[in-house]
């Protein structure tokens, strides 16, 4: 976005979106967009270039609104949204959690993630691979917070299928699509069932 753009926001519309998400960005719109008439999403990637917060919550929810709370202090706007997702295994004590972009080393080696993912549960049983994609979505407007939560149910598969999403999507078959993993489904079907939509949904009912 271009500086006489960014000046002219309204700061009292304008709802930054802090994720380098472009589909994260397009997703939290569609939702709130509706519940918040006269908002404009802006992601803080188009605000400028601003270092990633320290993610050192012990939830999902601390985590998300470290992000939000990051994304108001850097462009000076009181609205900002953020999320924070991962993946929770039952026969792992619900890890990777909070850790799941990390949970291999390097933050965001998807590859690596899942190969870690797989090796963790090769001698687990097929009724004990239970697992959930949790989201938690934070809105704050000044010193406001409101939180939405939302889960996706499904079982862990013993490989990766599949070339869409991202993350431990080849992995992760939703109860909601029988035999299809994540990563097999399409953008839309994926938006359907998310935990993300889920958490979405649950943010705007309390607007
Ligand atoms: P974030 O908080 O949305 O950035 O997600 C943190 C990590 O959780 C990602 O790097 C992925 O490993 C995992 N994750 C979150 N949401 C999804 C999803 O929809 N599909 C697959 N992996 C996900």
């Amino acid at each position: 976005m271009k500086a006489d753009e960014i000046n002219a926001l309204d700061p009292a519309r304008t709802v930054v979106v802090a994720t380098g998400n472009a589909h994260k960005v397009a997703e939290i719109e569609a939702i709130l967009a509706p519940v918040m008439p006269g908002a404009r999403f802006v992601a803080l990637g188009e605000l400028g270039d601003f270092p990633d917060p320290v993610e050192d919550g012990e939830t999902f929810f601390d985590n998300a609104l470290i992000k939000a709370r990051a994304a108001q202090a850097e462009t000076g706007l009181p609205m900002a949204v953020a999320d924070d997702s991962g993946l929770c295994v039952d026969a792992l004590d619900g890890a990777p959690g909070i850790y799941s972009a990390r949970w291999a080393g390097e933050h965001g080696n998807d590859a690596a993630n899942n190969e870690k993912l797989m090796a963790q549960m090769s001698a687990v049983p097929e009724a004990e691979r239970t697992a959930r994609f949790h989201s938690s979505v934070v809105l704050v407007r000044g010193d406001k917070v409101l939180c939405g939560e939302g889960d996706c149910e499904g079982v862990v598969g013993f490989e990766p299928r599949g070339d869409g999403g991202f993350g431990y999507d080849p992995l992760f078959l939703p109860n909601d699509t029988p035999g299809k993993t994540m990563a097999e489904l399409s953008p839309d079907e994926k938006n359907a069932i998310s935990h993300r939509f889920h958490a979405l949904e649950d943010l705007s009912a309390k607007l």
